[in-house]
């Protein structure tokens, strides 16, 4: 069966911070979103570079490359920050997260680094299919602290992983899709402010994509906005 994508995508600096410094890219096959950090305020560069370098992932790939042209687009994005920070030395430490979803209609195919996150609507039930490469996720998995605690805490902003023009491990994730499969894409700025439970009641209060996408926007103003907010949301579609 051909699926399309339905997307609604919105983008917000928020009430604290002076700049966005996330940037997003969402077409017929491809959503992606990237959190720039960092490096005399050169994050806005980092993410533009990195979904810049995604953005020829928009086309029809066969299953069995969708993993490989994944990877060799983020060592691509990768590769072009090096070079970016080695120009110009001012930027040295720059870096952005990376969520990137591609969907040929059969597949769907995602690569993540950072903290950043994809989610999955699905028979009424929201799942997060990415985990936060960040320093209380490993205090998480070590049993260290509880999950729920890990958004109230001190350190959450430490994220252990991010495109930087080094190597990194990202991760990747295969998806069956199926008609009426909602996805939801976002940076943190959503994340640390609104609770997955609260998420998760707009994604099946509100079944238009851009009223779904501006309530959750509208969540994490209300819970203070502390940093830039994206938003991407889809519907996987029968037909053409
Ligand atoms: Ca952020």
């Amino acid at each position: 069966m051909t699926l399309h994508l339905r997307w609604a995508a919105v983008t917000d600096q928020g009430h604290v911070r002076s700049t966005n410094q996330d940037c997003f890219y969402a077409g017929e096959r491809l959503l992606v979103v990237a959190d720039g950090m960092g490096g005399m305020a050169a994050g806005d560069v980092a993410s533009r570079i990195a979904v810049d370098a995604m953005v020829s992932l928009d086309v029809a790939i066969d299953n069995e490359h969708q993993m490989d042209a994944l990877h060799k687009a983020l060592e691509v994005a990768n590769g072009r920050i090096a070079e970016k920070v080695a120009g110009e030395p001012a930027l040295q430490g720059m870096g952005t997260t990376l969520t990137a979803v591609i969907f040929s209609g059969e597949r769907a195919a995602l690569a993540h680094v950072g903290d950043s996150r994809a989610y999955l609507l699905r028979d009424g039930r929201l799942n997060q299919l990415t985990k936060d490469d960040t320093y209380v996720q490993m205090l998480v998995d070590q049993g260290l602290i509880r999950p729920e605690e890990a958004a109230g805490h001190p350190r959450r902003a430490v994220v252990t992983q991010a495109l930087q023009g080094e190597p990194v491990s990202p991760s990747y994730v295969i998806v069956e899709p199926e008609p009426g499969d909602r996805w939801l894409l976002c940076s943190d700025g959503l994340t640390t402010v609104v609770p997955p439970e609260h998420i998760e009641g707009e994604m099946l209060a509100q079944p238009d994509p851009q009223t779904c996408a501006d309530r959750l926007l509208d969540l994490a103003l209300q819970g203070g906005g502390p940093d830039n907010i994206t938003v991407i949301v889809a519907d996987l579609l029968p037909g053409d």
